[in-house]
């Protein structure tokens, strides 16, 4: 009460929709009312930060960066302008501002506008609020994913959401739930891997995790994105067009959409790309159709970097700037990332009758309940005092340690980790032994105390090792020969090697990056002299691992033999040094799977697991139609064995469950954690079916010499397929259950079920 009254005397004002006691549409329909045509067109707009536009603009005097107009994001218009613009409430939300300072700042200025509507803050906290510093650095997604720990997943977000609560943000671009096939696709390591199934439950907990109820002051908004098909576009590069059946959008890459809308995501973001000759940005099917009108989509949904604009500018599918607004605001979009022409543009559509004021209400209604659901109108400013006793807290540091620990891939192990006490004298060499970028793509540079490198892990986790660095500079692409020639000699009077490859993915030295968003390869080889400088080492004699740190799957078969170690540590955040020495050196037990095939070569790609029947039936001519792994794939330092699988019913009615159990035996010497996968095959359909398709999994800790029985329910879904007509099946005939440890045939134990055919 205390406080209602403190903000109505400081706003000086009573209304409706100022009463946090009033229901929620009383509140925005209150809002509505009073608004003008330009404010409800501004809460449809988004700006960049302020801080982010200045360091766009060079060197400049404070005064001179207020006021100077050549502006990378909007030229001709100053901070200044930006600022009275956000004095009169004419926009809704900033993406992009990086400190608690400059997020209260600006809402300081909303706050002087006429209705005092509060500043929404948008940022891409992908993997923690990594962009901005000090804050929490998880694994990215795939590393994430790797983990097959939804568990963990939602105790990241969660987490997330109070760092970015106590910054004062309030909305992630996050989670990536597309489903990637295309390794030359530079934004592999934001997503969850290849499989629609992981894909969606891992999205699934993200958002819960962000958003809870969304009616806390610890909760954020989640936007799944980019919807859709960006992630198998037609030649691996980002935004190019994407060609794709109905059945495959809906079989692959509708599924994490839709079940992370139905786990309540309230705000979804549109993809670079054009889908089948429309543009997803202009796309009615996507935005109406099926988001809203099939799956039920409550939120609003927001475009991506400057693709509106794309309709007229690189599409072609607008004939003006004022077109493509009006095309997008008619196919659903609801809020614009960003620009300064949107107001000016939109206004006049309605002003001049070609979008109805009532298409307007409907995006600005959803905006301002989101605004009011978060506590905004209540609770504008974060707290300076106390932010930094919830970001890096102890608790996310550990949880950091965890998942990190958690999502490295052990791909490859002569018998040489975890490692003896005989090795005393190590070479540490390559581009990511000692440096940041394994905080990976969407972050910042962090303060060095909050991270360990690989060299510090190895260094704090066995001290008493003689280890030599052999620098090799961050850049592959800018390696010298001298240095790797060095490395060489130093290899041959070490008693072990590592090299530390793979690519480099900070967002700060944009132009040499090799993965990330637009950072897509033709070729995913190891680039620079990678493949030399591991070569040369290895041939030294003495043993060498081989660690990658990437956001990509990359085709090191030219190496493989010549080491004894891989190490697929992805991009693993803050402690990833630390954790990748404890696998090393055998402190914690390797348990991390694939999330991803990984190709031989490009030219492999589409290289998935959950292909269809026909797709090897004419074997490549020279080289092999196999990955180098295949999804699912990765060691311990423990031998699990499979027993004993069985099926409570092996004949069940279209409508029935049955239950499918198995032993699972911890055959090694150390306790671990087995990632159990459970896929399914259609053997005979109407339409073709995949080979097999993940239905379940679980992850379980055994001691060792333990056995556990494990169970998994086939519910009617599992076995559901999409018929001629695109409507959802299941079908009489036989199912094969496949359980193991990863998707190869080898690795699984094997079983039918008999679908009855109806009785009438
Ligand atoms: C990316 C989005 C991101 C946005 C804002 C775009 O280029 O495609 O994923 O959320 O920028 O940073």
């Amino acid at each position: 009460i205390l406080t209602y009254l403190i903000s109505i005397i400081a706003i000086g004002q009573n209304h409706n929709y100022q009463n946090p006691k009033a229901l929620l549409k009383d509140r925005i329909n209150d809002l509505l009312s009073r608004m003008t045509i330009e404010e409800k067109v501004g809460q449809m707009n988004q700006f960049v930060g302020l801080e982010h536009i200045k360091r766009n603009m060079g060197n400049m005097t404070e005064e001179d960066l207020k006021t100077n107009t050549a502006n990378a994001f909007y030229p001709g218009i100053s901070i200044n302008d930006l600022e009275e613009i956000t004095k009169k409430g004419l926009v809704s939300s900033y993406l992009h501002v990086l400190t608690i300072e400059d997020a209260n700042y600006l809402q300081s200025l909303a706050m002087k506008s006429r209705l005092k509507i509060p500043l929404m803050f948008g940022i891409d906290a992908i993997h923690g609020n990594s962009n901005a510093l000090d804050n929490t650095v998880y694994p990215t997604n795939i590393g994430l994913a790797s983990s097959f720990d939804t568990k963990m997943a939602y105790t990241i977000a969660r987490q997330t959401a109070k760092e970015m609560r106590a910054m004062n943000m309030h909305w992630t671009f996050n989670p990536n739930v597309e489903v990637a096939r295309d390794a030359r696709w530079g934004r592999v390591g934001e997503t969850y891997g290849e499989d629609p199934y992981l894909v969606s439950l891992m999205g699934i907990e993200t958002v819960k995790g962000y958003q809870q109820n969304l009616d806390s002051d610890q909760d954020v908004l989640a936007c799944i994105k980019h919807f859709v098909g960006g992630s198998q576009p037609i030649n691996g590069t980002n935004g190019s067009p994407t060609d794709l059946s109905e059945r495959t959008i809906r079989e692959v890459f509708f599924p994490p959409f839709k079940a992370t809308v139905e786990a309540g995501a309230m705000s979804l973001m549109t993809a670079h790309n054009e889908l089948n000759g429309i543009p997803c940005h202009s796309n009615e099917w996507l935005m109406q159709d099926v988001l809203r009108d099939e799956w039920g989509f409550k939120g609003f949904v927001v475009s991506d970097w400057m693709d509106i604009e794309h309709l007229h500018d690189l599409h072609g599918t607008a004939t003006s700037l004022k077109d493509a607004y009006y095309q997008s605001i008619m196919a659903g979009m609801d809020l614009h990332m960003h620009g300064v022409e949107w107001n000016k543009l939109v206004t006049e559509l309605v002003k001049e009758g070609h979008i109805p004021e009532s298409r307007i209400d409907t995006s600005v209604y959803k905006i301002l309940e989101i605004k009011f659901r978060l506590g905004l109108f209540e609770a504008p400013y974060a707290d300076v005092d106390k932010t930094m006793k919830i970001r890096l807290n102890p608790e996310h540091r550990a949880t950091a340690l965890d998942a990190s620990r958690n999502s490295i891939i052990l791909l490859k192990n002569e018998d040489i980790l975890p490692l003896k006490k005989t090795y005393q004298k190590i070479m540490v060499t390559g581009i990511n032994a000692n440096d940041q970028n394994i905080l990976g793509d969407w972050s910042a540079i962090q303060k060095d105390e909050n991270v360990i490198t690989i060299l510090e892990g190895l260094k704090m986790v066995a001290p008493n090792v003689e280890y030599t660095f052999v620098d090799q500079g961050w850049n592959p692409q800018k390696m010298d020969a001298k240095k790797v020639a060095e490395a060489a000699e130093v290899a041959k009077s070490s008693d072990l090697n590592i090299v530390v490859a793979g690519e480099y993915m900070m967002r700060f030295r944009w132009d040499d990056k090799t993965s990330g968003e637009d950072k897509d390869r033709s070729d995913i080889n190891l680039v620079g002299l990678q493949n030399e400088l591991i070569k040369k080492v290895a041939a030294s004699g003495k043993p060498t691992i081989l660690i990658l740190i990437t956001g990509r799957p990359l085709s090191i078969e030219s190496v493989l033999d010549d080491v004894d170690v891989v190490i697929q540590a992805w991009e693993p955040g803050m402690y990833g040094g630390q954790a990748i020495a404890e696998i090393i050196y055998g402190k914690v037990n390797p348990s991390a799977k694939l999330p991803i095939s990984i190709p031989r070569s490009s030219g492999q790609i589409q290289m998935i697991y959950n292909h269809k029947p026909s797709q090897y039936f004419h074997p490549y001519a020279i080289n092999s139609s196999k990955p180098l792994f295949p999804f699912g794939f990765g060691l311990s330092y423990n031998n699990y064995a499979y027993s004993n699988l069985k099926l409570t019913k092996t004949e069940i009615n279209k409508n029935e469950n049955t239950t499918v159990s198995i032993d699972v035996t911890n055959n090694g010497n150390m306790e671990g954690i087995e990632i159990v996968q459970l896929y399914i095959r259609d053997k005979f359909s109407q339409v073709t079916r995949p080979v097999k398709e993940l239905k379940d999994f679980a992850r379980v800790s055994l001691k060792p010499k333990e056995t556990k029985r494990l169970q998994f329910t086939i519910t009617p879904d599992k076995l559901m397929f999409l018929d001629k007509k695109l409507k959802p099946i299941v079908e009489a005939g036989e199912f094969i259950v496949m359980v193991g440890s990863s998707s190869l045939d080898k690795d699984l134990l094997k079983k039918s079920i008999f679908v009855k055919k109806d009785n009438n």
